[in-house]
């Protein structure tokens, strides 16, 4: 059910004068406005601003009468409601931030309009990027565009299922354990972690600095690709984003699999691996072999820790970040008695239980008497894990394959306890604490509801994830989607 067009044919056809600009955004703000599922809202987009949309339009037009390179002349695009803008409100998902327009734009989206692209909506979330179902949005839950009565994923739920319901074909969201591949996964879309440093997370709200990163959805990988290439590259807005040249993605699209040596991660197949998407998995395996790649059986022995190091180390530093949350500098103030009230008042009310959880643990794990337990003996194992992937890419394997997720899409609803909701991020996460580059792509159904493979490549080696990517879509064809 993905975009009518993909981003490059609509593009071309832009280039080519068959369609306007203006045409192509007022068609998306159309299918946003008709994106329902049944009677049911899906609550996937938060804010939309039509005449802002129409006047980024008829800028890109210009441009493109002008002659002048726009590789995304005219493509709309959704981002999460994280990631800064300075015409739609950024709040995170969260009443703290309810109706915060920041002052500033972030690089990745100043970089996707130098491109061409029409910023059209910001996408629904879980609070603070805490979350794996887009359920925990301060603004109600999002529906998966697929399963209605099912979670899209997260926490970058609501652009996945933008992509998913064919509103664009290119959307932005955040990742910090699995939030933009999950819900790539969950949606039957295609969802890329950048190398940590690859993209600016100058404008993108902090949840845990050294795990965060701006990522891409894309109804096809070429999608992803491009959008990718918008946004990655150096900016001396953020010190911790890398000098590395940016190859071009879609160069990839041509690779030969000949030669290629893709290990099959034993952990991530674990025995109680629903056989159904081991099959898939499997399936998706063969096709690549027959492309004439090497499949090796790889260990990556430290995968038991991941969730539990995620889960200290990111809390911690969520816990440090949302301490600029205080009624003073941003958003919501609630008066309360004395200083020490209003803070109190501003912020049990202005944010959700999960986000409250988080930072409490975090909190707990950095305090003195526990710090060496839990926050040091945490960051000790992340380099562990950090080494399991460099060992696997020395040893001559040159990307990774794994299932995005243990399961399907699950119902609104189902996941009550918040430590089944965290194992949701167990084949994902990982990838974050290594800061290695990371994709998930559609390779099948089971129940009629999209299962993800994802490929894992070494630092800055996305050309190498792509590469693969594109095979894969190519050799599964339809189905990828059925
Ligand atoms: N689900 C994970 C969490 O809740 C990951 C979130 C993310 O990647 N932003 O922290």
């Amino acid at each position: 059910m993905t975009a009518p067009w993909t981003a490059a044919v609509l593009r071309d056809a832009i280039a080519r004068g068959e369609l306007t600009p203006a045409r192509a955004a007022a068609d998306a703000l159309d299918r946003a406005r008709a994106a329902k599922a049944g009677r049911e809202e899906l609550n996937i987009l938060l804010y939309q601003d039509d005449h802002d949309t129409r006047r980024q339009a008829d800028a890109v037009a210009d441009r493109v009468a002008d002659g002048g390179r726009v590789p995304l002349a005219g493509v709309p695009v959704v981002v999460k409601d994280n990631i800064a803008t300075t015409v739609m409100p950024t709040s995170c998902g969260s009443r703290i931030l309810e109706g915060y327009v920041s002052p500033y734009q972030a690089t990745a989206v100043r970089r996707l309009r130098d491109a061409g692209a029409v910023i059209v909506a910001k996408s629904n979330m879980d609070e603070f990027a805490m979350g794996s179902s887009t359920e925990h949005s301060a603004y109600g839950p999002a529906r998966n565009p697929l399963a209605p009565d099912r979670v899209p994923g997260g926490s970058s739920g609501g652009s996945a299922a933008a992509v998913a319901a064919g509103i664009v074909p290119i959307a932005l969201g955040s990742e910090t354990g699995g939030s933009v591949r999950q819900p790539a996964a969950f949606c039957g879309v295609v969802g890329v972690k950048p190398t940590y440093g690859r993209v600016s997370r100058y404008g993108l709200v902090a949840f845990a600095s050294s795990l965060d990163q701006i990522g891409v959805f894309g109804g096809t990988v070429d999608d992803a690709a491009l959008g990718l290439h918008a946004i990655a590259g150096l900016d001396p807005r953020d010190a911790t984003s890398a000098a590395e040249p940016v190859p071009d993605y879609r160069a990839a699209a041509a690779g030969a699999m000949t030669g290629v040596v893709i290990g099959k991660p034993k952990e991530y197949f674990p025995e109680d691996l629903d056989p159904r998407i081991r099959e898939r998995c499997d399936a998706a395996l063969d096709a690549l072999r027959r492309l004439g790649a090497e499949v090796r059986d790889v260990s990556l022995p430290h995968t038991r820790l991941a969730i539990e190091v995620y889960y200290i180390i990111a809390p911690a530093e969520a816990s440090s970040n949302l301490a600029r949350f205080d009624g003073v500098r941003y958003g919501l103030r609630i008066e309360g008695d004395g200083l020490r009230g209003m803070y109190e008042a501003t912020r049990s009310r202005g944010f959700g239980d999960e986000v409250t959880r988080r930072i409490l643990l975090g909190t707990y794990v950095l305090s003195a008497g526990y710090y060496d337990a839990y926050y040091r003996k945490a960051q000790q194992a992340r380099a562990l894990i950090a080494r399991d992937f460099a060992d696997a890419f020395r040893s001559g394997v040159h990307v990774l394959f794994t299932p995005t997720t243990p399961t399907p899409a699950f119902p609104i609803g189902a996941k009550s306890d918040p430590y089944d909701m965290y194992l949701s991020d167990i084949f994902t996460c990982t990838a974050n604490l290594a800061g290695v580059p990371a994709m998930s792509l559609p390779i099948g159904r089971v129940d009629g509801l999209p299962i993800g493979g994802q490929f894992i490549a070494s630092h800055f080696d996305e050309r190498q994830m792509f590469a693969a990517a594109y095979a894969l879509e190519r050799a599964l064809g339809s189905e990828a989607h059925r």
